[in-house]
């Protein structure tokens, strides 16, 4: 028995499932989860002292690498100084300005501690500055565990068949209204019934949580056009495409300005961090200034902020995405390659710099869920195992989004090619 096997066995005595967050358990792929032990640049190393290559940088924060130094000098620095006092901090303003110049649309913004956090007060908000109740999102998109928000869901939830989470009120979904990601005119048409009641377009700008679906043309300016004609506010779920995509996010990779954006991943560079912001006007309501109740003992944590902003400074270094975008690309070409070989039918999706989508699918390209839930989940769970048998460790289900480090190195990259080769020839 592997370390890694007897350490799920003792956890499973303890934790629901063994795992803190559903997707780790490797119920998408079978098999048992890889317990680590640490981490070091492009590399994660488990209980068991293996090696593998990391695409999935501890679900996205980790576009440094793991252990970068000048993530660990900031946190040593803070830890000397306390690590948390409930109370303003200097490094809290510094956070927030540093996030209002990369993402020109947030003029004020508010930590929170996680992904689900944000959304959930970002809906919250446009709840109570609309003073409406209804919500449109997407099927397959997924803004973390709120209740209005599982509806439909992508990410664990769809991985592990539970779109419409037991436990919501049906008083309160029915409030949520979900429809097809890419299709603009069932948008319209929606609104055109009923846009006066909608408080907010919730939406991730490149869908990352049912594999990885980028807007088609036109989409994302369709809903910018529909919110400004209903009053309704738009909201950018950018817990994973912030930073990531580009440096300005996937609205400063496709020019569109929503109303408030939801932050989460990156901006804690590896601790629990999320956040939400945008227009002023918007922003005014909330505590304490306006009626619309948030709040968090832990929000604004100076740890949480050191890592981030240190994060943060570093990808704004000239050329960082770029490069980035370039190592993806070199990947994903180099998986097609290795899918051809063996006659493998596979489509590879970038999104900007650092956000990838592998599907088993005839398809050429991929851009609505319908197309995704077609695609060959059997075979990818195949080619996930004999990845993760080559030291390759991508994320344990068909419907998460890859994600590409700085840390990773041409060789890293040719291995990961390579070791495709090998896999691909077996399916
Ligand atoms: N929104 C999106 C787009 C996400 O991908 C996630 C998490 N993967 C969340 C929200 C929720 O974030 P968290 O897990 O930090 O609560």
């Amino acid at each position: 028995m592997s370390h890694s096997e007897s350490l799920f066995e003792e956890a499973q005595k303890y934790i629901p499932g063994g795992v803190n967050s559903p997707v780790r358990a490797f119920r998408g792929v079978g098999g048992t989860p890889i317990f680590f032990k640490h981490a070091e640049g492009a590399y994660l190393y488990d209980e068991d002292d293996r090696r593998y290559i990391d695409y999935i940088g501890s679900w996205g924060p980790m576009i440094l690498g793991h252990s970068d130094q000048r993530i660990k000098d900031a946190l040593h620095a803070q830890v000397d100084l306390g690590v948390g006092y409930g109370a303003p901090t200097a490094i809290e303003t510094e956070m927030a300005k540093k996030v209002c110049e990369l993402v020109p649309s947030i003029d004020l913004v508010r930590m929170v501690n996680s992904g689900t956090e944000a959304t959930m007060s970002a809906i919250r908000l446009a709840r109570g500055y609309t003073g409406r109740d209804k919500i449109v999102k997407f099927e397959g998109c997924y803004h973390g565990h709120v209740d209005s928000l599982l509806v439909k869901a992508g990410s664990g939830a769809l991985t592990l068949g539970v779109p419409n989470s037991p436990g919501i009120p049906a008083s309160l979904a029915e409030h949520t209204l979900t429809l097809d990601y890419n299709d603009l005119d069932s948008v319209r048409e929606t609104f055109s019934r009923m846009g006066d009641e909608i408080a907010a377009i919730i939406v991730e700008p490149v869908a990352g949580n049912m594999n990885c679906i980028p807007p088609a043309p036109g989409f994302l300016e369709g809903l910018r056009e529909v919110c400004d004609e209903h009053g309704t506010v738009l909201i950018f779920d950018e817990v994973m495409t912030g930073f990531r995509v580009s440096l300005g996010g996937a609205q400063g990779l496709y020019g569109i300005t929503p109303d408030l954006t939801a932050l989460g991943k990156i901006i804690g560079g590896g601790l629990p961090v999320g956040a939400f912001g945008g227009k002023r006007e918007i922003m005014e309501h909330i505590s304490p200034l306006g009626p619309v109740y948030q709040a968090g003992t832990l929000s604004g944590n100076p740890l949480a902020m050191a890592a981030g902003l240190t994060t943060l400074n570093a990808i704004s270094e000239p050329g960082f995405h770029d490069r980035l975008t370039e190592k993806t690309s070199k990947l994903l070409n180099g998986l097609k390659e290795a899918a051809k070989a063996s006659g493998i039918a596979l489509t590879v999706q970038q999104a900007g710099a650092a956000m990838f989508g592998l599907f088993f699918t005839d398809e050429p390209s991929v851009s609505s869920f319908g197309q995704v839930m077609n695609c060959d989940v059997e075979r990818f769970k195949k080619f996930f195992q004999g990845m993760l048998s080559e030291g390759v460790y991508l994320a344990p289900s068909a419907f998460e989004a890859g994600f590409t480090s700085a840390a990773l190195s041409d060789a890293d990259i040719d291995h990961t090619i390579e070791a495709a080769r090998k896999v691909m020839a077996t399916l």
